[in-house]
Formats: structure tokens, C-alpha cells, sequence
């Protein structure tokens, strides 16, 4: 399922391109513009985690901060701070009161991807961090695959489609769809890419007969599933 961002922001340009760049990564958005808003948001449905900038313009980003880190519901929510460059300060008290990274202004897009996808990959419960298919085991901790015990040699790309494939079992998915969660979305990819790295990921899988799970789905793009 896509993860949830909240934004909180008060320049509409940034939560704009925010918006913009998590969506093309496959992220689902929600906005507010002032911290009375980023509250509402969150008692109306809890994010998987809030982008919450500094200087806000009711209560600062760190008061805030530190309100969703005493508070019981919203104390494990992951926050990314953003801060004005070269605010030293800023980036050691936003860690102190318990965000979990923090983006210098002006960032790029794609290190704001990067930075999200590593503290959510960071927060992820340890029971979550192996998948496993018929035999097929990919563990996300340590990067480590096996199939009925025996280790899986694979290249990074293809181990990142196929941790995303099984994380999405029984759905299709489109060359481009797959572009924009395997590579990001900021990342220029030909479609015919993604088809070299699908037939790298079904020859390491066909010595264990699970090459069979990458499924193409013609005229619509690929799908894992355990069923024929
Ligand atoms: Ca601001």
C-alpha cells in the first residue's frame, strides 16, 4: 500500500513541488499550511510520516514536533524537519526533540525521496523485514535472498524490483508505474530497461522454478504472483 506523507509547509510553492516529486515516487500526499492544520490532518488520519518544516507561522515546526512526541498516538510518527541551510542548530535541536532525519533547504526532489524512503525503510517493524513466497525468501535487512535455503545471487536493481514485487503481490503493474517505484521518480528510464532487468531477475530465479512468479501481463506490464 502507499505510504502517506503529511507536509507542513506554509510556502505554497515548496508543499507545490513536495507534493509533485513524493507523488511521482509513488507516495500519497496531504497538505497543511500552518501546524492548527498538520493537527487536523493527523487526528483525521494518521500519516506514515510528516515533512514538517521550521518556520511555520502559528507555532514553530519544533514545537510541534515536540507536541506529536509527547503525545500517545502520534509518538512513534516518524518526522523529517526541514530546515534553512546552514542552521546547525536547528538540524542538532530538531534531532534532540526526536525527528528522525532532517532536509536542508533548498533540497533536490530526489535526496527528499531518498531521505523518506531510508527513515521509513529505518522505522519498519522487524517482523516485516522478510518476505516470503513458496520457499522464496527476501529479507530487507540484510539484503539476503534464498530460495528453499539456497542463497539467491542478485544486482541491486533487480533486487529492488523484486522486493517491490513481492511487497505488491497479485497486482500488475506497468513499465512506467514500475520506473517510478524501482527507480524513483526522478529517474530517466526507458521502458525497454525495466524488460532487461525483469529477464536478469527470471534467470537468477530459474534455477529454483521461481522465475515463474514475475509474471507478464501482455499489453499491461508485470505481476507477482505465486499462482500460475
Ligand atoms: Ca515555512
Amino acid at each position: 500500500m502507499a505510504k502517506r506523507v503529511l507536509i507542513v509547509e506554509d510556502e505554497a510553492a515548496i508543499r507545490e513541488m513536495v507534493r509533485f516529486a513524493l507523488t511521482r515516487a509513488g507516495f500519497e500526499v496531504d497538505e497543511a499550511a500552518d501546524a492548527a492544520e498538520a493537527q487536523t490532518r493527523v487526528f483525521e488520519r494518521l500519516p506514515d510520516l510528516v515533512l514538517l518544516d521550521w518556520m511555520l507561522p502559528d507555532i514553530s515546526g519544533i514545537d510541534l514536533a515536540r507536541r506529536f512526541k509527547r503525545d500517545e498516538a502520534t509518538r512513534e510518527l516518524p518526522i523529517i524537519m526541514l530546515t534553512a541551510r546552514g542552521e546547525e542548530d536547528d538540524k542538532i535541536r530538531g534531532l534532540e526533540v526526536g525527528a528522525d532525519d532532517y532536509v536542508t533547504k533548498p533540497f533536490s526532489p530526489r535526496e527528499l525521496v531518498a531521505r523518506i524512503r531510508a527513515v521509513l525503510r529505518r522505522i519498519t517493524s522487524p517482523e516485516h523485514e522478510v518476505l516470503e513466497v513458496n520457499g522464496l525468501h527476501l529479507d530487507q535487512a540484510s539484503h539476503r535472498i534464498t530460495s528453499h535455503g539456497k542463497p539467491v545471487d542478485l544486482g541491486p536493481t533487480e533486487f529492488r524490483l523484486l522486493q517491490f514485487l513481492m511487497s505488491h503481490p497479485e497486482r500488475v503493474y506497468s513499465r512506467n508505474q514500475l520506473i517510478d517505484r524501482v527507480w524513483g521518480g526522478t529517474a530517466y528510464i526507458e521502458e525497454r530497461t525495466v524488460d532487461v532487468h525483469v529477464r536478469r531477475l527470471r534467470k537468477a530465479l530459474e534455477p529454483y522454478q521461481h522465475d515463474k512468479f514475475i509474471q507478464t501481463v501482455r499489453g499491461a506490464g508485470y505481476r507477482f504472483s505465486p499462482q500460475i
